[in-house]
Order: structure tokens, then C-alpha cells, then sequence
């Protein structure tokens, strides 16, 4: 199993980093003709705009659709943004995924925040997962097709809003897993990869 990392901008060398700890094959992707030896990708963190223009002078766009036909594509912060079909402001996205996004949701820089929540898709579901919120955005609608996964605690800010969710073998996350030492959310992307998640069969690989 290979999965690749977008590497146009952002913070790739930590998703980078974190598969080779888990011992899986990995490469940084910047050519289409770089899609073609991998199960799955992810789009890191970074500036959204700036990923979805040089995606478009790299000609990245239209290989990334193809891409996600079969499969899985893992979008992290500013990678769900480009993945979404909406942010609310002129910018290139793949438009995958049916949701739409809050750009900035938490305000700037300065207003960075860590949580715990409680996501039930991961192993140890009773273990809070602690995330990182860098000028993050929020999923503000989700379509019929897609599964939230995690939601703000109701006692913060923006609370029961939307911050993971699934769309068949596509993932975003408005916060960093990457940035983090716990890797349960890596493990659940790779068993998408890998087609054993049993509890929608819809997600399995053809
Ligand atoms: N604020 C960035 C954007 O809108 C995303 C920030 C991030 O990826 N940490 O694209």
C-alpha cells in the first residue's frame, strides 16, 4: 500500500513523517503522472487558496477528480477545504465533497485552539482525541451522502458544530490529526485504503 502526500503547499512533511512512523509506504505529490502507483492521498493543511491555484497551474485539478472515483482521498484543514464544493468565496476546489465550508470559523492565527472530542468512528472511541485548530474552518453543511464524525464539545465555542466527516471513501477533518503524537485517525484512513470498514460496504474498493 502507498499513500501519497499533496505536496504543492503546507504542512505535508508531517503527514509525511507520521506514515513512515507507521511504516507505510509514502511519497510527496506534486505531477499527475505521481497519482498513478497510489491507494490513497492526502491534501494537508496549509492555505487553501494557494493549494487550489497551484493544483491548477501544476494541471492537478482534473487527475484529482479521477483520482477519487476509487480512491481515497483524506483533505486536513485547509486539504477539506479544497476538497468541498463550497467555501463561500471564489477559490479552485475539487468540489467532491458535499459539504460545504466556513472559511477562518474561529478567527485569526492568535485564536488557534486545542480540544478533546469524542469521535465514535476510531478505535478506543472512549478516548477523547485531542485536536488542533489552526485557523481552522468549520463544515458548515453536510449533504445527505455524508456521515459527520465529530462534532465541538457543547460547552466551547461554535459547539455541536460540524469538524469531521466522511462522504464514502473521501475524509475531512477541520483540525490537524498530523500535528499530534495519537495516530488513530491516520488508522482510520488507511482502513478505508484497505476497504475493511465493514460498517458501510459502500466504502469498499471496487
Ligand atoms: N485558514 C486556512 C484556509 O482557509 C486553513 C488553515 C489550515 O490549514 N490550518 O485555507
Amino acid at each position: 500500500m502507498k499513500i501519497g502526500v499533496l505536496a504543492l503547499q503546507g504542512d505535508f512533511a508531517e503527514h509525511i513523517a507520521i506514515l513512515h512512523h507507521m511504516e507505510v509506504d509514502t511519497g510527496e505529490v506534486r505531477l499527475p503522472s505521481q497519482l498513478d502507483e497510489l491507494d490513497g492521498l492526502i491534501i494537508p493543511g496549509g492555505e487553501s487558496t494557494t493549494i487550489g491555484k497551484l493544483a491548477t497551474t501544476f494541471d492537478m485539478i482534473e487527475p484529482l477528480r479521477q483520482f477519487s472515483h476509487n480512491r481515497p482521498i483524506w483533505g486536513t484543514c485547509a486539504g477539506a477545504i479544497f476538497l468541498s464544493c463550497g467555501a463561500k468565496r471564489q477559490q479552485p476546489l475539487l468540489n467532491l465533497m458535499d459539504i460545504t465550508i466556513e472559511r477562518n470559523a474561529f478567527g485569526r492565527q492568535v485564536n488557534s485552539f486545542e480540544i478533546d472530542l469524542i469521535i465514535p468512528a476510531l478505535e478506543d472511541p472512549e478516548l477523547p482525541f485531542r485536536a488542533l485548530f489552526i485557523r481552522a474552518p468549520l463544515i458548515e453543511r453536510v449533504g445527505e451522502d455524508v456521515e459527520v464524525l465529530a462534532r465541538l464539545p457543547e460547552d466551547s465555542q461554535r459547539a455541536g458544530r460540524v469538524v469531521a466527516a466522511q462522504q464514502g471513501h473521501l475524509l475531512a477533518t477541520s483540525f490537524h490529526p498530523e500535528l499530534t503524537d495519537d495516530k488513530r485517525f491516520h488508522r482510520y484512513f488507511l482502513s478505508l485504503v484497505k476497504g475493511l470498514e465493514d460498517h458501510d460496504p459502500s466504502l469498499r474498493l471496487a
